[in-house]
Order: structure tokens, then sequence, then C-alpha cells
């Protein structure tokens, strides 16, 4: 079966054989997809034109309720799209879940905030300011919608929240979506865009589908469209370099990869319930979705002291993990998403394994539970340690992107400062201490490199949220390596599908422009 395409309001089937999805634990071919011989160019024309138009006029509480629509369809269908994460990612159920059921809850998440903004069509921002010495003539800050449509191109490890993440605050501000999955796991996101389109919820072209290449999509952005990327660092760079996006100043939001840190405090010892959380989390990380989470934990910085007990404790959890296929009982651990994949991550670990030992894992003598090893996508967990500290020439550098993390001991807070920050910005970081001296020294000193710090203790305890797990009312997104770009972060994730402007004038006109905006000030609320 070939995958249709979505555009100017057509299933339209791609040209040629197109490229194959395969299950990861079999091998089996799945399902094809091809966007060869579609019109992009009318795709993009119609989404602006017909789609843009149709969904500004509703205004922001009825775009909110769109979105309530959607995340509804989508519930109504889950048990779908959790036999897909089965057959094209090898997700069992809590994999699953991390990616389908988080596209949901952030879709009724920002069904419920977009609410608070009313029939608004436009933003106000701040009070209007005088320009003159009588106030004859002021200034009014707006926010409007973009015109344009936002592209998002996505990558393989989450093809639902990938979407939702995305598509939730960009339609809530009127402004309609191209969507290019990553092709290995195309199938789940053209399944809900299916369902979706299928429902009649959506103005016709609000939602467009383009499974496969990219092919020239970039040629046809213009200046009021928005291009939001998520992958790796080589591809952002080609995108960002596109002669199109660069012509137009196209706004260019990347999420790419990122050397997550987990830093355990002083006050972590073996025995607190600092260094047991820290435990947990570590082995979570690495082994939900097989650690394919951009935000997954790659470095562990522990005080000297403590770093060998870590190493231990973790390696501990691990050997008691189940691995292989998720239709197996008790298997905890899955495959990565392909050969592909699988391959580079290998390639990844041996260049880590130059700078670190192996603690746990490191493939020799492994074999999945219920899985040809041949056929299979799987790579055994591994726990490596490395006391080169900065001098380490690839755990600060090589993202693998599979079950794999580094424990590094750190000498001092100075040090673990400048190990997290040797990460060269990251989506997250997260430390275990109630430390409030080493806490205070730490959090700030690394802050402006991350896009979020989580701090966990032992009177948090089970509630935090998770090292790896993105909510939807906070911001996700990190500097440097990590992409620079921001998503969610609540309404505030309308800021960039908005232009902001300012007209000056008389406080007449600046009134009426301004009597039917929301205020701004919402989106930080
Ligand atoms: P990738 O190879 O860069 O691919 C990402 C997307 O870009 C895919 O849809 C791919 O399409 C497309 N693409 C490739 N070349 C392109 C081009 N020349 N023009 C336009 N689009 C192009 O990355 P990946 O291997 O799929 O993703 C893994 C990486 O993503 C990891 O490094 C991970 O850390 C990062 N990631 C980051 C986040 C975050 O939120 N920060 C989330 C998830 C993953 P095809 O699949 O058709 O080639």
């Amino acid at each position: 079966m070939k995958l249709a395409n979505y555009v100017y309001g057509q299933w339209v089937e791609g040209s040629g054989e197109g490229a194959a999805l395969f299950d990861p634990v079999s091998g089996e071919q799945l399902v094809s997809v091809s966007s060869d011989g579609i019109d992009l160019a009318r795709a993009f024309s119609f989404a602006r034109d017909s789609a843009g138009p149709a969904l500004r006029v509703l205004g922001y509480e009825a775009r909110a309720g769109l979105l309530g629509a959607i995340a509804d369809v989508l519930a109504a269908k889950r048990s779908d799209y959790y036999e897909i994460s089965l057959k094209n990612s090898g997700a069992g159920e809590g994999d699953a879940a991390f990616d389908v059921d988080g596209a949901i809850f952030t879709l009724k998440t920002y069904a419920r905030a977009g609410r608070a903004l009313g029939p608004a069509r436009l933003l106000r921002e701040g009070k209007a300011v005088p320009l003159a010495k009588t106030d004859a003539f002021q200034g009014q800050h707006f926010l409007a919608p973009l015109t344009g449509v936002a592209v998002f191109i996505n990558a393989f490890n989450f093809p639902a929240w990938g979407l939702w993440e995305k598509a939730a605050p960009a339609l809530l501000a009127g402004v309609p979506v191209v969507v290019k999955p990553a092709t290995p796991t195309a199938w789940l996101t053209q399944r809900m865009v299916e369902d979706v389109v299928a429902a009649g919820i959506l103005p016709p072209g609000a939602i467009s589908i383009v499974c496969g290449s990219a092919r020239d999509l970039l040629d046809h952005v213009q200046a009021c469209d928005l291009v939001s990327f998520t992958g790796s660092a080589e591809t952002a760079a080609r995108i960002r370099n596109h002669p199109k996006v660069v012509a137009n100043a196209v706004r260019v939001n990347v999420e790419a990869d990122s050397l997550n840190s987990a830093i355990l405090g002083p006050d972590a010892v073996p025995g607190s319930g600092e260094f047991d959380l820290a435990v947990k989390e570590i082995v979570r990380e690495m082994t939900i979705k097989a650690g394919q989470k951009c935000t997954a934990i790659r470095r562990v910085l522990a005080p000297a002291a403590i770093a060998p007990a870590l190493a231990e404790a973790v390696a501990a959890k691990l050997a008691g993990m189940k691995v292989g296929n998720p239709r197996s009982e008790g298997v905890r651990v899955g495959p990565l998403v392909s050969k592909a994949q699988q391959a580079a991550a290998e390639e990844g670990l041996a260049l880590l394994r130059k700078d670190a030992r192996v603690v746990f894992g490191g493939g020799e003598g492994f074999a999945p539970v219920d899985a040809d090893p041949a056929a299979s996508a799987f790579v055994q967990p591994t726990l490596l340690y490395c006391d080169k500290g900065l001098a380490a020439q690839y755990v600060h550098d090589v993202e693998v992107f599979g079950p794999v993390a580094t424990v590094l001991p750190y000498a001092d807070t100075p040090e673990a400062i400048a190990l997290a920050r040797r990460g060269g910005g990251s989506l997250v970081a997260s430390a275990y201490s109630a430390d409030a001296a080493f806490l205070g020294d730490l959090v700030p000193a690394i802050a402006d490199l991350h896009g979020r710090v989580m701090v966990v203790d032992s009177a948090i305890g089970s509630q935090h949220t998770g090292h790896g797990n993105v909510m939807p009312t906070c911001l996700h997104g990190g500097p440097g390596r990590a992409g620079g770009g921001e998503e969610l972060g609540g309404l505030r994730a309308l800021a960039a599908y908005h232009r902001r402007y300012v007209v000056q004038g008389g406080p007449a006109l600046l009134e009426a422009l301004a009597r039917d905006a929301a205020d701004a000030a919402l989106l930080g609320g």
C-alpha cells in the first residue's frame, strides 16, 4: 500500500514505487510513501489563499474549539495509532503512549488555554506609547497572525506528538499547516491527518501532508511563512541556508540534537532519596522509546565519590530489563526505528568507547528477546563510564540516538558546571539535590545554555514530570547545539506564528484598531 499525500484539499498519490517503511522488529515491509509528482507550489498557495483566511476569520476561541475537536477524533482512534506505532516504530504500550497520548494531551492543553483569548483575531501588546508632546500622535504594538503557512519538517522519533505539538499553536494562531514527516515513520502522522481530514473539522487546506522526500518543498516558502524543523544539525544547516529561506528572510525554528545532562548534587549520596530518584530517572530516560528522545539523558554528572555507586545502581536496574519484541511478555525496551538508526547508534557508541569504558551492555553477546538480530534494529542498553572529564573527545559531542548514557565523575561544582556547558547548548538538564548552595551556584550558571532545568529532591519525589517529558505549558527548545528554537511554553508558542508591528497615528485610530484585540500579555500567563 502506498500512502497518499493530502494537498490542495485532495488525496493525491505520489508517482513511482516510493520509499518503503519497515517493521523494525521483523524487518517486514509495511507501506510505502512518495511525494513525486506532487504540485507543491499549488499545495502552498491553496493553503495560504484558501485555508488561511478561513481560519483567521474564526478568532482564537473558535479555533481553540477546533483543537478540542481534533483531540476528540484522535482519542477515539487511539488504538489504531498504538497498532501503527507497534508495527512501524516497534513501540510497546508505554512508548506509544509517550507519543500518541502526548499529542492528544498537548492538543487538549492548547484547546483549553486558547479559550482565554476569546473571540479576538489579533493581539494588542502593551499600552499606546506617546510619541509627541501632546497625545495627538502615539504608537501601539500589535501581534497579528502570519498570513502564510507553517511548514513542519519533522524527525522520525515522534510521528504523533511531533506534528501536534507544532500544529496546536499554529492552528490556534490561524496559520495553516503543511507537514512533512520523517520518512521511516510517516505512517502514523499520515493516518492521523487522514482521520482529522475525514472528520471535516478544519477548513480545506488548513492541514496538508507530504510524505516521502521533501523535494522542492522549501522552494515555495515566502516572507509570511514559517519553517519549523526538528531533526539533525546537518539538515538544519541546509534548511537555514536554503536560498528561498535566506532571500525571503523566512522565520525558521530549529529543534536539533542535544547532549542533555543529569547532574547529581554532593548530597545525592547512595541511600538518599535524591540518589534513588536520579537512578530511576536515568534508567527511564535510557529505555523509554529505546532512548530515541531528543531530551533523553546522554551524560550523567556525579561527584567523584558517588559516581561509581551510581553507575553500579543504574547497571543493576538495566540488567533486569528485557529488551526485545514489544509483543513479547515482560519486554520493557524496544528496538530503534530502523536498521539505519541501529547502524548510526553503533557507530556513535564505538566513538564514545574511545573515551569511556563499558559498565553495562556494549552489545557483545546481546540477543533481543523474540526477534531475529539480523532483521531487527535493536541496540542493547549501554552505560559507559568516562573519567576524562572535559578532556574527553567524543562524549560531549556525539549524540548516540539510542539507549546509551555515559557517567562522568566531577571534582567540584565549577567542574560540574563546565561539563554541563560543554554540551554546547542542550534542551534540558536535570539536577538531583536538595543542597541550596549547590543549586544556587549550578542553576544560574547553566541556565543560558539550557532551555529547561528540572530540579528534583526527595520532597518532590515522584511528583516531578520527568527529565525527558516535554510539558505543553513549559518551554521546549534549547540554545546552541540544540538548535536555538523555542516551542510550546503554553500560549507563548503563539508568538512564533504572529508578526509584531507597531502602528503610529492618532489615538482614535489606535483605539479602533485595538478594540477587538486580546491582550498579548495573556501569552505569558
Ligand atoms: P534528519 O535526518 O535531519 O531528518 C529530519 C527531517 O528532515 C526528516 O523529515 C527528513 O526527511 C528531513 N530532511 C532531510 N533532508 C532534508 C532536506 N535536504 N530538506 C528538507 N528536509 C530534509 O533527522 P532524523 O535523523 O530524522 O532525526 C533525529 C534527530 O532529530 C536527532 O538528532 C534528535 O536529537 C533530533 N530531534 C530533536 C528533537 C527536538 O525537539 N529538539 C526532537 C526529536 C528529534 P526524510 O526522513 O524523508 O529524510
